[in-house]
């Protein structure tokens, strides 16, 4: 049914003023592809989603709808569904009436329409409240609703701006989910922008790490995760302690363990090392532990999550079994378990000795 697009964006830029949004933008998205556009607030990911869909000219660079520059090509003409962060629905036009509104403009005939939007309707799961007004609905519904509204003339492409940020937490994993479902079924090239790392890692096939109008890294979520290439990215992608260490002879050494240096080499010299809590482990007996007192510890359901607090003051978080409940107060021991780390230059400033971790 849908044509799904090859997407390239080469070398974009965009300024705002002085202001440079997008830096040299370059992303190459396959046909059915999930992308994710990762990043925090104000890094440019709107203004990317944007150039793509024609509502923003560029100042440099190409944008490549199946190898076809679209430069000139308005948003109307792109063949490219969009959803947004706030609620969008037309306040006056029944659910069905908002869903079949792309169609009356491509004046497809009544009866075609009708039969479409009821489909897009049923794909979202919302086929029974078709005659419903926006204020008649959750914002999960609603989202639901632009959610099929950008779906029912078939685009090509499939733009979502921070979909969920305005759901609560359950509902944002169950549209998450179905958003996830629906395009993989219509197998529709899909760009997803979000701020929220777990939601990115979550659904994408690949994640395109932004930071301050360029992408950092892009990759699938395994591989943002284990070889963050930066420490924006170490630390932006899953949870991070930074740990004051040492670079010798290349290595990263944290508290005497010596840990190999992912991404770029740095010069020996004082470094703020990422380490995942779960590449910590707790231990209740010397082993070549290093000592330290427990400030708390969190129950997460499949995992518990401890803080202690080294003799220098240094605050770690570690990952472990639920079935050892540290206490506070309790003195335990960590150990570096020797996963590769990123570092950053302790000089860079990035708050040695703090804990990245909520
Ligand atoms: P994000 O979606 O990642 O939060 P945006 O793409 O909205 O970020 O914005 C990127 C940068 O461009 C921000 O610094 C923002 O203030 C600026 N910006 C966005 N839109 C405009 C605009 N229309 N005029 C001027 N500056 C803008
Ligand atoms: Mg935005």
């Amino acid at each position: 049914m849908t044509t799904s697009a090859q997407v390239d964006l080469v070398s974009v830029v965009k300024d705002y003023g002085s202001h440079r949004a997008l830096n040299a933008i370059d992303l190459s998205i396959k046909p059915g592809e999930f992308v994710a556009l990762l990043g925090p607030s104000g890094c440019g990911k709107t203004t990317a989603l944007r150039a793509l869909s024609g509502l923003e000219l560029i100042d440099g660079g190409q944008i490549l709808i199946d190898g076809e520059d679209v430069a000139s090509v308005p948003t109307n003409k792109r063949d490219i569904g969009m959803v947004f962060q706030s609620y969008s629905l037309f306040p006056h036009m029944t659910v069905l009436e908002n869903v079949e509104f792309g169609l009356r403009m491509r004046r497809v005939a009544a009866d075609e329409r009708r039969s479409r939007a009821a489909e897009a309707l049923d794909m979202v799961g919302l086929g029974t409240m078709s005659s419903r007004f926006a204020h008649q609905l959750s914002g999960g519904q609603q989202q639901r609703v632009a959610l099929a509204r950008a779906l029912v003339t078939r685009p090509r492409v499939l733009l979502l701006d921070e979909p969920l940020s305005a759901l609560d937490a359950k509902v944002r994993v169950q549209l998450r989910d179905q958003i996830r479902r629906i395009q993989t079924d219509l197998g529709i090239t899909t760009v997803f922008v979000t701020h929220d790392q777990e939601e990115a890692l979550a659904v994408a096939d690949r994640v395109a790490v932004m930071n301050n109008g360029v992408i950092e890294q892009i990759g699938t979520p395994e591989e943002l995760y284990t070889t963050p290439v930066s420490p924006f990215v170490a630390d932006f992608v899953g949870l991070s302690n930074r740990v004051a260490a040492r670079l010798v002879g290349g290595k990263v050494d944290v508290h005497g363990t010596a840990l190999e240096l992912l991404g770029a080499q740095l010069p020996d010299g004082p470094v703020t090392a990422y380490v995942r809590p779960e590449d910590i482990a707790l231990e209740k007996t010397k082993a070549k532990g290093i000592p330290a007192t427990v400030v708390s510890s969190s129950f997460l359901g499949s995992l518990r999550r401890t803080q202690v607090v080294l003799a220098d003051g240094a605050l770690l978080s570690v990952q472990h079994d639920v079935d050892v409940r540290p206490a506070a107060g309790e003195a335990v021991f960590v150990r570096f378990k020797g996963a590769p780390v990123s570092a950053v230059p302790a000089s860079a400033g990035t708050g040695v000795g703090g804990v990245a971790v909520p």
